[in-house]
């Protein structure tokens, strides 16, 4: 281990928590996308003051994008005096708005008792700071290092990734030779190394019926009626059958070790804006559910979505006139980096330095911007590792822990050191 280059990273515990106060203050509030370019602004004007060479992306074109609320990455890279591998740590700087029950302003940075406080603190520019004066005290201490580093705050992770990594992986920047391995700094506390995220199914459901007058419901067909049938169903089989089925994966948290479907919405009949007034009575031809089906490595998608259409068509067998329209939203394949890929190794060897125990590997039950990354990018070798604990993402009073940040930068510039410099000493 190498003792001058932890005592820089303890040197520099005020800057990290300054660092993440004023990325605080930033209120980037996705959606709309509030406050992207001055905050990848200042990101582009602190790196560029340490030698970083500084691009500015704007996602033109993908969903949000407009004048009044630009999609703006910013990528920056230093090169190192020889060639080598290139580390990226990518963070996103959107953050879900702060909502209600805060006791403190979500966006005044507020540093107390070695906390910094406000929306995205833990989620995730705490990470974001962390990496940063990981990379710089790693620069300082080993000018001479060969490969190069990467640093980038990209947009819209909240929201798909869209506009942010997935536009930047569409333009060649998560891919080989440029980048070898990738760190996102996602909040999954300082001693536990992510290795991906559950895959996901999103998919509308419409059942069909016939509109007549509601007094005389026998003279059409009630699509709400067909879905309380669909609803029935996976009730009665489908929830149970994915209550069985476990995975290797280390999912945390323990519950979502499992197959499992949330339904996020149902619509049937007339709109709720007849209010006020009374609805005007008919029997809906129209009912719509969206399914929100999480799934697992040892599953594959075409037997995921069987599995609901199986029902689906056995429905239209049995019952009478009933028909139904399924349409898929969005999906996305389960992802799990080997533990024996050199980021992980690297990043765990940090761990076992600074913490003196071997890391948790855990997968996360939703998905964050790794999902692009792989997919388009093509680079495996990539994990989310950083301070802050996921628990306290999205909610009020979030906050990151400065020590936490100093450790876990401490790690970062340990992992650093392996794969550029071939050592931990
Ligand atoms: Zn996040």
């Amino acid at each position: 281990m190498n003792e001058r280059l932890l005592k820089t990273i303890d040197d520099r515990r005020d800057d990290v928590a300054a660092l993440t106060a004023d990325l605080i203050r930033f209120p980037t509030i996705n959606p709309p996308g509030e406050a992207y370019r001055p905050c990848a602004e200042y990101l582009g004007a602190r790196l560029k003051k340490r030698g970083f060479e500084i691009e500015f992306i704007r996602a033109e074109g993908t969903p949000g994008d407009t004048d009044r609320y630009p999609r703006i990455n910013v990528v920056a890279r230093f090169d190192g005096r020889s060639s080598g591998a290139c580390v990226h740590f990518n963070s996103h700087i959107d953050v879900v708005e702060p909502g209600d029950g805060w006791t403190v302003d979500p966006f005044a940075g507020v540093v107390r008792d070695g906390r910094v406080y406000g929306r995205g603190a833990c989620d995730m520019k705490g990470g974001l700071a962390a990496s940063i004066i990981a990379a710089e005290a790693f620069m300082d201490v080993f000018p001479d290092f060969p490969g190069a580093i990467e640093i980038s705050g990209t947009v819209d992770e909240e929201s798909g990734g869209f506009g942010g990594v997935a536009h930047l992986a569409g333009l060649g920047y998560f891919s080989r030779p440029r980048v070898d391995h990738v760190i996102i700094p996602e909040p999954l506390n300082k001693d536990r190394i992510c290795l991906g995220h559950r895959g996901v199914w999103w998919a509308e459901i419409e059942t069909k019926g016939e509109i007549a007058h509601g007094s005389m419901p026998f003279l059409g067909d009630n699509a709400v009626r067909h879905m309380g049938a669909v609803l029935r169903a996976f009730e009665e089989e489908l929830f149970p059958a994915l209550d069985r089925k476990m995975t290797r994966m280390p999912v945390v948290p323990q519950g979502a070790r499992r197959s499992t479907m949330n339904i996020n919405s149902i619509h049937g009949g007339q709109t709720e804006d007849f209010r006020p007034g009374l609805p005007s009575p008919n029997v809906p031809d129209s009912c719509r559910l969206t399914i929100d089906r999480r799934f697992l490595l040892e599953e594959d998608l075409a037997t995921v979505k069987s599995e609901v259409t199986g029902i689906l068509d056995r429905l239209k067998r049995e019952r009478k006139k009933f028909d139904y329209e399924i349409r898929d939203l969005m999906e996305v394949l389960p992802l799990m980096t080997e533990r024996d890929a050199p980021v992980v190794k690297a990043v765990a060897q940090g761990i076992h330095a600074i913490f003196d125990r071997e890391p948790d590997y855990v997968i996360s039950p939703g998905t964050y911007d790794q999902k692009h990354i792989a997919r388009i990018g093509h680079i495996y070798d990539c994990i989310a590792y950083g301070p802050g604990i996921l628990d306290l993402a999205h909610r009020p009073d979030e906050w990151v822990g400065i020590s936490d940040m100093v450790e876990s930068a401490k790690v970062m510039a340990i992992g650093l050191n392996v794969l550029l410099r071939g050592t931990t000493g």
